[in-house]
């Protein structure tokens, strides 16, 4: 059954990323080319000192994706052959390809109810092969870091950070990305900070070890002198693509106010839906500041609510196609992480991004009650 007027909100609105910057966009292609800078140019090394200022960080380094950023950051940061590394089981297939593709072995943990790691049971799973702990900071909320650096510290653990989701999230005033060796940020086009492709970024703190990722994304090649000092692979992140995000960078933080305001609109009308579980809510923690990537919620009868969300012109999303990491026994993964098999077949994300108004938040909050009356 349809609600009387008709909508269409889809999930992401990918065009809507060139339209509304149209003008601007178009003027930094002409430029740029104009210029002939394509590869490892002077916007690229702007960007990287932006994004590195706003994440409060020594150093950003451009790469291809944030897949290609995480298998570096694991590799450069010291982690070896039959290492495990633990991570969250509700996380990106690409947090575990880049620990496998990194040589080592991937363990995923299950989770908490604010859908990130479940801290207690990181203890349980660590042995004498752990090498580090890499929590994703999902959906644009960072983990608590003290309790993972508390674990690392006493087992004398690495910690990495899967921040694809998480730029400019923080947890008691600190950057997602700047708590352990190194971290990925993704630019992916539907990402809170998205270009026009693919992209990402390392986020580092250590000089040296900025000067070993500069040269690793680069063929292993010295900067300065070209001479290839150590083995590397080509993972760039293109000069346009970089002038782009540059551009994208200076208004993200109306980004971030944006997506809290429509988070707080969410919680407002959504509270009393018994039906509905909403992701806990930051604003009364003076621990987290959330920039919502996602607004992930649980719903009784979630597939039902869906397709009717759809009918009423709707689109949502299941993260990750509804698989965790545990789910992939394809893949060897042999784990038994109940809490999330529950979670899985209750979580669905709402619209949430720049191009949805007020308008569409409150017919979208109206329609998700009209379902369970
Ligand atoms: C998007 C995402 C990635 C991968 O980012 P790419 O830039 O597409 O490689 C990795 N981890 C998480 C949690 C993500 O959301």
């Amino acid at each position: 059954m349809k609600t009387s007027i008709a909508r269409n909100i889809p999930f992401f609105d990918y065009p809507r990323l060139y339209q509304d910057n149209k003008e601007s966009l178009l003027k930094i292609f002409n430029e740029v080319s104009s210029r002939g800078s394509f590869i490892l140019q002077e916007d690229l090394r702007n960007f990287e000192a932006n994004l590195a200022n706003f994440s409060n960080t020594n150093f950003a380094v451009g790469v291809g994706n944030a897949t290609d950023a995480l298998q570096i950051a694991l590799k450069i940061g010291g982690i070896r052959p039959g290492d495990e590394v633990i991570i969250s089981t509700h996380t990106m297939i690409a947090t575990a390809g880049a620990i496998i593709h990194a040589g080592a072995v991937p363990v995923p943990v299950d989770i908490g109810e604010d859908h990130l790691i479940d801290y207690d049971l990181i203890e349980k799973n660590i042995n004498s092969k752990t090498a580090a702990i890499m929590p994703t900071q999902l959906n644009g909320r960072t983990c608590n870091m003290d309790k993972i650096k508390d674990i690392a510290d006493r087992y004398n653990l690495k910690v990495f950070e899967d921040s694809a989701q998480g730029l400019g999230s923080k947890f008691k005033g600190t950057n997602a990305g700047t708590f352990g060796i190194a971290s990925a940020i993704s630019f992916y086009p539907a990402k809170n900070l998205g270009c026009l492709g693919d992209g990402g970024a390392i986020l580092i703190n250590d000089k040296d070890l900025y000067d070993v990722a500069i040269s690793y994304r680069d063929h292993g090649r010295d900067p300065n002198t070209g001479d290839v000092i150590s083995w590397g692979i080509n993972s760039r992140l293109d000069n346009m693509q970089a002038a782009f995000l540059d551009y994208f960078l200076q208004n993200y933080h109306n980004v971030i106010n944006r997506r809290r305001s429509i988070a707080d609109t969410y919680y407002e009308c959504l509270n009393n839906v018994d039906e509905v579980k909403l992701p806990p809510i930051p604003k009364n923690s003076t621990e987290h500041f959330d920039v919502f990537q996602n607004f992930e919620i649980r719903a009784f009868e979630r597939d039902k609510l869906k397709n009717y969300l759809y009918e009423n012109g709707i689109g949502t999303l299941i993260q990750w196609s509804g698989k965790a990491i545990h789910h992939h026994k394809n893949l060897g993964f042999n784990q038994d992480l109940i809490k999330a098999d529950q979670f899985f077949d209750q979580i669905l994300m709402i619209p949430m991004n720049m191009f949805i108004s007020d308008d569409d938040v409150y017919y979208i909050c109206d329609v998700i009650k009209n379902f369970y009356k």
